[in-house]
């Protein structure tokens, strides 16, 4: 017996909608019911959500997705059409479309994960918009705290041996642990290794963390490679003045960073050294692939196999094997000029969703920049008519002032993505129109980034690199080309043929 096709089903109608005539949760249903019952769909379940102007949330999209992930049999999501599903741009990157068919009823298309229609392939382009407008506006955000660090504190968490003060700004020694780290730095400058240290501080009696009362050596090699100790912030490779005391002499580092050079042991060099450290897992165990240098010159990758015994651990393959593999899977990628329309139109709609999206975001934070500023101003008024002790006003305009802070960081985020969002559209042409010579001509950090943008889950078995490719390139692959020689897995494309 043929496998009936089980789906969900999800309607939605927003707050303006329900004001007008003909919109209606009943009348998609009856669409979607019908539509399922003619095409021989089970429905298993419906999802529908009437939005209020105070209610924003989707709590029924998210509970549709929990469902989905859970389910193993459903198949297929049933909307009206694709702004039903999509409300907002965000939610593009939360549907798993590899996973299941959509049916666009009333724009009679199917988005399957089989076929790269014409719908899909504009899709996918949208999906891949949405999701790097938000990677990028968190990258933005970031970029605006770390502007922090350039004036020289500490963001988040500060080394081992220091502590901050209430104040969460001023990092002061923390005794208790310094003694661990000044012990460690003078141990290593002495020539031993990082095992040796390592069981010596335990026995002189320096405790690392009350948990782990000896350090391993990958935290121990770490240590004895920051540069902060010293006084300093080190921020995307570059030196800033720290407002933090000195744990170490300068001396002391640099006798310890000679220490490492005698050591000459890969295991700490810097992966970026490498192209493609960081990219691939282990087929087998899941554990990173890392590479080290064999006779001063020849690059090898292996299995980390951290996780307990791999076989793989000992399977070397070097570095000249894998580039070419991944050569081939960028060459493979290549657009032709039917597509060029379909690209076109995946942009112009993604730049509308785009502009709804920040132009509500917008809207919220200027709303709570607004709010942030009377309440400062209301209680900065209310401390110098004596309405209110100095303790209350310091803590609340302290709270209030990091949380503008923030908000004025966000804004500033969402402006710069803005802008970047044009240049994304056009990257994707110019990758997807010369994704090869582009490719070629990097340094290898460069090529990581690359094959990170093309590809996803890249795995290392024995000498055999496997990978899928990630929207909308996935149908821009010469498949023919590829498969042939090289385990490439098509998880979210396949050619009908
Ligand atoms: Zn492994």
């Amino acid at each position: 017996m043929e496998q009936r096709t089980k789906a969900v089903i999800y309607a939605r109608v927003s707050s303006e909608e329900q004001k007008k005539e003909g919109y209606s949760i009943e009348a998609q249903l009856d669409l979607l019911h019908d539509y399922a019952s003619k095409k021989n769909i089970d429905v298993v379940m419906e999802f529908t959500e009437a939005e209020t102007a105070k209610q924003t949330g989707r709590h029924k999209f998210a509970e549709m997705l929990m469902f989905l992930k859970k389910s193993k049999d459903v198949n297929a999501i049933l909307v009206e059409k694709t702004d039903r599903l999509y409300r907002n741009f965000r939610d593009y990157v939360d549907v798993d479309d590899s996973k299941f068919e959509i049916h666009l009823v009333k724009e009679n298309e199917i988005i399957t994960p089989d076929s790269p229609s014409h719908a899909k392939l504009v899709h996918g382009l949208k999906v891949l918009l949405a999701k790097n407008f938000i990677d990028n506006l968190r990258e933005e955000t970031q970029k605006g705290r770390l502007k922090k660090a350039e004036q020289g504190y500490f963001i988040g968490q500060v080394p081992y041996g220091y502590k901050k003060l209430g104040d969460k700004k001023t990092t002061i020694i923390d005794e208790e642990k310094a003694p661990f780290v000044r012990r460690a730095f003078e141990l290593y400058a002495e020539g031993k290794s990082l095992e040796r240290v390592k069981n010596q501080l335990y026995e002189e009696g320096f405790i690392y963390q009350p948990a782990h009362h000896k350090i391993s050596k990958g935290q121990l090699g770490k240590l004895l490679q920051n540069i902060n100790y010293v006084g300093v912030l080190k921020f995307k490779d570059v030196i800033y003045e720290g407002k933090h005391p000195p744990l170490i002499e300068q001396d002391l580092f640099d006798k310890a960073q000679l220490s490492f050079r005698k050591d000459n042991k890969p295991l700490y060099r810097d992966n970026h050294d490498f192209a493609f450290a960081g990219l691939m897992t282990c087929a087998e165990c899941g554990c990173a692939i890392t590479a080290e240098i064999k006779k001063d010159k020849y690059i090898y990758y292996h299995c980390t196999g951290g996780k307990g015994k791999c076989e793989q651990k000992s399977k070397y393959i070097s570095e000249e094997k894998i580039e070419k593999q991944f050569d081939e899977a960028i060459k493979a990628v290549s657009l032709a000029q039917k597509h060029i329309d379909y690209i076109k139109q995946g942009l112009k709609e993604s730049l509308a969703d785009k502009k709804e999206f920040s132009e509500q975001m917008r809207t919220n934070l200027q709303a709570e920049e607004k709010r942030l500023r009377h309440r400062i101003d209301k209680i900065t008024n209310e401390y110098y008519d004596d309405l209110i002790d100095t303790k209350f006003y310091n803590e609340r305009i302290s709270k209030w002032n990091k949380d503008l802070d923030e908000i004025l960081i966000k804004l500033e985020a969402l402006h710069n993505t803005e802008k970047k969002y044009y240049e994304e559209g056009i990257k994707i042409i110019e990758t997807l129109k010369n994704a090869y010579s582009l490719y070629i001509r990097q340094i290898p950090s460069e090529k990581r980034k690359m094959l990170n943008y093309l590809l996803s889950n890249c795995t290392l078995k024995g000498k055999k690199v496997s990978y899928d490719y990630n929207l909308p390139f996935s149908y821009f692959v010469n498949f023919d080309s590829c498969r042939k020689k090289y385990a490439w897995r098509d998880s979210n494309a396949r050619p009908t043929a």
